[in-house]
C-alpha cells in the first residue's frame, strides 16, 4: 500500500520480526486479553498485512493499534531488536492522517497538540482543586505551586545544564523541578531554563499528530540550540527527545546525571536514614532509554534502603492519554501496579516519570508519599 504519512514503517524493521514470541509475556495488553492481535507480535503482523498491501487502515486496524500502550516492554524483551515504539508511532500516524479509526475525543486531541493548552488546563484543575472541590480524579493530582521557566541559576563559569521544563511536568510537579535545580547546583553546574522552549510532544507523537509533534520540535530546536546537557526529569519526555535527530545526544535523564555526579564524588553519598522506598521503574525510563540502576543509585545514596516494587513488571497504564482512550484497561493495570506496591509494605514510593506518579496517586490511597528519586536525594542533601 502506499502510506499516506511522510515516515512509514520501514521494511526492514518489519522484517526483522522472526515471530519468536518473546515479547508476549511482557506485553501488559496481550497479559490481560490473550489475544494475540492485543500482542507485538500480532501488531507487527497487522502492520506487516497493510504494508504489503494485503490489508487497509480501516476501523479494526485502528484499534488494534490504539489499544498498545506504547510502553515498549516488547522492545526490551525482544532478541531481534525490533524497533516497536518507532513502527507503532508510524502506524499511529497514519490511523490519525486518514481519520479511520478511534473516535477520539475532540478535548484530547486539542489538548495533546496544544502545549498552551495542556499547560493552562492543568493549572485551571490546580485552582478549582485549592478551592477545595471535592473529586477522586482532582484529588489524584498534586497542588500546582511555581514555575521554573525562564530561571538561570549557579555561577556563570561552571559547566551548564540545560533544564527541559514540559508543560504539564511544569504546572503539576515544579517540586521536581526545584528538587533537580538544588541537586545539579550542588553537583557544580549552573542550570538554565530557557523560556521559550515548549512541549516535548511525546503525546502528540504518540497519538499520531505528527505535523504539530513536528511544530513543537522546531519550536525546541531554537529554545535549546545552544545547549550542551540538556537535563529532563519526566521519563516520557526524555525517551522522546532522545530521539530527536537535532539535538537527541545531548539529551540526559536527570537519574544519569546526578548518579555520575554521585559515582566520581561531586556529590555525596549520605548516611543511612533508617527508612525504605520502593522503586517503581517507569517504562519510558527502563524500555525507552535502559536506565534501571542509576534511580536505585541515587536513592541508596540518598541514605534509602531500596525496595523493588515489581522489578520486570508490566505498565502502570496511565500511558500518556490512554487512561482517556482506554479507561477501564488503565484502570485495570492501575490496580495491579498499586498492588505491587502495597506488597512491599513500604509507603514511600520513588517514581520517576509524572504520569505513572498521578496513575499511583489514583490508585494507592493517601498514606503513601510518591515522589522522583531526585526529590527524595533533594531532602535529604539539605538536612544533612
Ligand atoms: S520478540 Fe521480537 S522477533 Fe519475537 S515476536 Fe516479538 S517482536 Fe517479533
Ligand atoms: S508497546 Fe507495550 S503494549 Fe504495545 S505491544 Fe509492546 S509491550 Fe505490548
Amino acid at each position: 500500500m502506499v502510506w499516506t504519512i511522510a515516515q512509514p514503517p520501514v521494511r526492514l524493521d518489519l522484517d526483522s520480526c522472526v515471530a519468536c514470541g518473546l515479547c508476549l509475556p511482557v506485553c501488559p495488553t496481550y497479559r490481560l486479553t490473550g489475544d494475540e492481535t492485543a500482542s507485538p507480535r500480532g501488531r507487527l503482523a497487522a502492520i506487516d498485512a497493510v504494508d504489503r498491501g494485503d490489508a487497509v487502515v480501516d476501523e479494526r486496524f485502528g484499534e488494534i493499534v490504539g489499544f498498545c500502550l506504547q510502553c515498549r516492554a516488547c522492545e526490551t524483551a525482544c532478541p531481534s531488536m525490533v524497533p516497536f515504539g518507532r513502527i507503532i508511532e508510524s502506524a499511529n500516524a497514519e490511523v490519525t492522517a486518514t481519520n479511520s479509526s478511534r473516535v477520539r475525543k475532540f478535548a484530547v486531541a486539542t489538548a495533546v497538540t496544544s502545549p498552551v493548552l495542556l499547560r493552562s488546563t492543568s493549572i485551571g484543575v490546580g485552582l478549582l482543586q485549592r478551592l477545595g472541590i471535592p473529586s477522586r480524579g482532582l484529588r489524584t493530582l498534586p497542588v500546582p505551586n511555581r514555575t521554573a521557566r525562564g530561571g538561570s541559576w549557579g555561577p556563570e563559569d561552571a559547566p551548564t545544564a540545560t533544564l527541559f521544563i514540559g508543560c504539564v511536568a511544569d504546572a503539576w510537579f515544579s517540586d521536581i523541578h526545584k528538587a533537580t535545580i538544588e541537586v545539579l547546583l550542588a553537583a557544580g553546574y549552573r542550570v538554565d531554563a530557557p523560556k521559550d522552549q515548549t512541549c516535548c510532544g511525546a503525546l502528540a507523537a504518540h497519538d499520531g499528530y505528527v505535523a504539530e509533534a513536528d511544530r513543537m520540535a522546531g519550536t525546541n530546536h531554537d529554545a535549546l540550540s545552544s545547549a550542551d546537557l540538556i537535563v529532563v526529569n519526566v521519563a516520557g519526555c526524555g525517551a522522546h527527545l532522545k530521539s530527536d535527530t537535532e539535538f537527541g545526544s545531548r539529551v540526559r535523564d536527570v537519574n544519569e546525571v546526578v548518579a555520575v555526579a554521585i559515582a566520581d564524588g561531586r556529590l555525596p553519598t549520605l548516611p543511612q536514614n533508617g527508612e525504605s522506598v520502593a522503586v517503581q521503574d517507569p517504562c519510558h525510563l527502563e524500555h525507552g532509554q535502559g536506565i534501571v540502576d542509576q534511580p536505585r543509585a541515587i536513592l541508596e545514596a540518598a541514605g534509602y534502603t531500596v525496595v523493588e516494587a515489581d522489578a520486570g513488571g508490566l505498565c502502570c497504564g496511565a500511558a500518556g492519554t490512554y487512561l482517556m482512550d482506554h479507561p477501564d484497561t488503565s484502570a485495570e493495570l492501575g490496580r495491579k501496579k498499586a498492588r505491587t506496591v502495597e506488597g512491599t509494605g513500604v509507603t514511600l514510593v520513588a517514581s520517576a516519570n509524572a504520569g505513572c506518579e498521578m496513575q499511583l496517586r489514583r490508585f494507592l490511597d493517601d498514606g503513601y508519599k510518591i515522589r522522583h528519586p531526585i526529590e527524595f536525594y533533594a531532602d535529604a542533601l539539605a538536612t544533612n
